[in-house]
């Protein structure tokens, strides 16, 4: 385990990490209503009278909401249950209509599975999943748009959320935020959420306590609502270190609801935690128990996409290293474009090192995602391809990744037009080698002594050439005339 302990003045004191994740189903309708669930759309433009609570109406469950948790459950490798049953959660608050939430309570859909975490230098950390299940989003009130009024936009009630419980596995906020990153590849991998952190489909109720090594848990504070990485780290580690500060002065943690002010970097007391009876769940009585057929399960299982743990290990067996792999499968658009690169015929580690070494690079500096750089992944197979084949040597390769980055067009057609094949024509290379020998015999003299000097001398023909000499060709034929060992 990934355990990253902190010093106090008592001693060293270990965190303890427990997330609850909320992610918006990936749908175009709600969870028990027909209205549209599109973000950005104007206020109150996507509710039916479902979502507005309006009297007599009554929650129909979308099929297709259902589908989304049972595959999310079969990508986090969990128990799927064949029945589940949806309950009230009653509580006051402006922008829930009905003045209870319906979810689900004692009989989630997805009982307990796990997730498997990449850890900075190779190591996996498993984090267990205690529980998903579906319940309604509210809407958002909107407090500063009017001097004395508040406002309610609807739009987001009634959206099918997938709440994701994990056990009290993880022991640093690297391994919370490594955590998230892993769930939302997941779900992104499988459709079921975008992941989308900025637009709220995806946040997460962090529970922090610490404890001295071995000892039994503590009590927990849970920060609200969080959906920002960095700050969820931030928020971490300002919140272990003030229950340690609590700790160590002889006082106790009290059980608390926090949030994170983002602009002082410090967790602040809302409300103290409600208790389960505070909400007086009950079983929703408009909804029947939600049944579910296994052979309905197994044609879903069927279908999931494969996942990112799969890919890594199916990338490995291609030869590449555990980094390279990690990071071409932490997106699905990276692992589908390098497949697209590798349908193109180019070799499985020469793609990666091209990728990881030259275009990502430059992805990063242009602050583009892989879908929205410029260069297609045809091209870039195209442009390795020519370096295999002996057409250009590895230094072109990057200048045509450039101009293909900055004009476009076809690498091929870039080489031919620009002339710049690379010279395999061994006269032309002789006559440049000989060129660079006679201009240089102080350096002729120094090699005799000093062989590694010749890299010099390839780099003098290379530039002579233009970069377009054979490497092989340029050492071979400098091997010779300056009278090198092989
Ligand atoms: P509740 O239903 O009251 O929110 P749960 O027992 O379901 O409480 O736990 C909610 C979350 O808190 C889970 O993610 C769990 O892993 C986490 N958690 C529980 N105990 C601790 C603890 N001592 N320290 C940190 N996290 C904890
Ligand atoms: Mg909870």
């Amino acid at each position: 385990m990934n355990n990253k302990l902190i010093q106090g003045s008592t001693g060293a004191w270990e965190v303890v990490i427990g997330l609850e994740v909320h992610c918006q189903v990936l749908s175009k309708a709600k969870l028990f209503s027909g209205a549209a669930t599109a973000f950005g759309a104007d206020p109150n433009s996507q509710v039916s009278f479902v979502d507005a609570g309006m009297p007599g109406m009554l929650p129909v469950i979308n099929k297709f909401c259902v589908e989304q948790a049972v595959r999310t459950g079969l990508g986090l490798k969990a128990q799927i249950n064949l029945t589940s049953i949806f309950d009230r959660k009653n509580y006051f608050y402006a922008d829930l209509p009905n003045g209870y939430q319906i979810s689900q309570y004692k009989h989630p859909i997805v009982g307990e599975g796990e997730v498997l975490v990449d850890l900075p230098g190779g190591e996996v950390a498993r984090v267990g999943i205690e529980r998903l299940h579906l319940e309604q989003d509210a809407g958002k009130s909107i407090h500063d748009q009017h001097p004395d009024h508040s406002f309610v936009d609807l739009n987001r009630a009634g959206i099918a959320l997938m709440e994701i419980v994990t056990r009290p596995d993880m022991r640093s906020a690297e391994e919370a935020s490594a955590f998230l990153k892993k769930l939302r590849a997941i779900v992104r991998y499988l459709g079921t959420c975008d992941g989308n952190m900025e637009e709220g489909s995806m946040r997460a109720d962090v529970n922090v306590s610490v404890r001295k090594p071995g000892t039994p848990f503590n009590t927990r504070c849970e920060i609200k609502n969080m959906n920002s990485m960095r700050f969820i780290v931030q928020a971490i580690d300002y919140e272990s270190r003030r229950q340690i500060d609590v700790l160590e002065s002889g006082g106790v943690i009290e059980q608390q609801t926090l949030l994170f002010d983002t602009k002082t970097g410090e967790t602040r007391a809302t409300r103290s935690k409600e208790d389960a009876q505070d909400y007086r769940y009950f079983p929703e009585p408009d909804l029947l128990p939600l049944v579910l057929d296994q052979s309905w399960v197994n044609d879903i299982a069927a279908s999931l996409p494969e996942l990112p743990d799969a890919k890594k290990d199916r990338y490995m067996a291609l030869g590449l290293s555990t980094y390279d792999a990690l990071v071409l499968v932490a997106e699905k658009e990276t692992a589908e474009y390098f497949e697209a690169m590798l349908k193109a015929g180019v070799d499985a580690k020469a793609a990666a090192n091209w990728l990881n070494n030259e275009y990502f690079g430059r992805l990063n500096k242009a602050g583009l995602s892989i879908t929205e750089g410029p260069v297609s992944a045809s091209a870039n197979a195209e442009i390795i391809k020519m370096v295999a084949e002996n057409v250009i040597s590895g230094k072109i390769a990057k200048d045509v990744l450039d101009i293909v980055w900055s004009e476009g067009g076809d690498p091929r057609a870039i080489v031919e037009a620009k002339g710049l094949k690379q010279v395999t024509d061994t006269s032309a290379i002789e006559k440049a080698v000989d060129e660079v020998i006679a201009a240089n015999p102080e350096k002729v003299e120094q090699v005799k002594l000093k062989p590694a000097l010749a890299g010099w001398f390839v780099g003098q023909v290379m530039k002579a050439t233009g970069g377009k000499a054979n490497p092989g060709t340029v050492n071979a034929l400098l091997k010779t005339r300056l009278g090198l060992p092989d």
